[in-house]
């Protein structure tokens, strides 16, 4: 363990412990993310049963970086438990049931043993846990590049500026275009990222749509990948070709044809 990694977790005085644990419970109940009406309660109850302070935790593991403008480098994934959002197509249902409530100190530890210049938290979805974000700061100030993958649902305002941004706009097809929330565009920066999963053609067809009403492509870069096992590549690929769009950039979930497309932690 790094000097700088005991004087972080070294424990603060009395008093400030107890003016952060009022200003902790008071941050709570403004800024809880799963406390927003809209969001059916029993999808993030298993949020509450965590010891303050902790994440809950699906997975920590070491693997190729599947999407984005990373595809193809290591990258160490932080899964976090639990989504809001149920997306007919998703494929980390494993993650809303399951969690292991985790220290953030604990959580930093096994990422830096892993010595990946890349980490990616994502999901379920990272931003319902409000700790994530000083646990991001931490892991920026080791020098790590850090990548945030959220469904688009949530606000993205605490997020250090420093964090790649990859960001769903969630198609028709997901069952989830209610949540979009479009109040998020503002935010993003030209180095982050938004992905569109087509799951048809009419997903395709609101994603162009979607690109030219909010001038997306000015914004920041964008992805489009195809649900695997509903679009093929080649329509995707055709169908962006014949849309005129110069800058969507096609991608495939590298991980699902490199090992087994059901299998975890890869
Ligand atoms: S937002 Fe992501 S984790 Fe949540 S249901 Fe959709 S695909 Fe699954």
């Amino acid at each position: 363990m790094s000097a700088s990694v005991h004087l972080v977790n070294r424990p603060p005085p009395a008093t400030i412990l107890q003016a952060t644990a009022t200003r902790s419970r008071l941050l709570f109940l403004i800024e809880t993310p799963w406390m927003h009406p809209t969001i059916p309660a029993h999808r993030v109850a298993l949020l509450t049963t965590r010891p303050t302070g902790t994440l809950l935790i699906h997975e920590i593991y070491r693997s190729l970086q599947g999407e984005s403008s990373y595809a193809g480098l290591p990258c160490v994934f932080v899964r976090l438990s639990v989504c809001d959002l149920r997306c007919k197509w998703c494929d980390t249902p494993h993650a809303f049931g399951q969690g292991t409530p985790m220290d953030p100190a604990a959580i930093r530890e096994q990422v830096l043993a892993f010595d990946c210049p890349l980490v990616e938290f994502t999901g379920g979805e990272p931003l319902l846990q409000p700790e994530i974000h000083p646990l991001m700061r931490q892991l920026l100030n080791d020098g790590k590049t850090v990548l945030l993958e959220t469904s688009g649902a949530h606000d993205l305002t605490p997020v250090d500026p420093r964090v790649h941004l990859i960001m769903d706009l969630k198609c028709p097809d997901s069952g989830e275009v209610a949540r979009n929330r479009w109040e998020n565009l503002p935010l993003l920066k030209p180095s982050d990222e938004i992905k569109f999963v087509i799951a048809s053609r009419v997903d395709f067809d609101w994603m162009i749509a979607t690109v030219r009403e909010h001038q997306l492509a000015e914004r920041c870069s964008l992805l489009a990948s195809a649900v695997f096992g509903s679009v093929t590549p080649l329509q995707l690929a055709n169908w962006l070709l014949e849309s005129g769009e110069q800058k969507i950039r096609m991608q495939l979930q590298l991980h699902k044809y490199i090992w087994d497309p059901q299998a975890r932690g890869v």
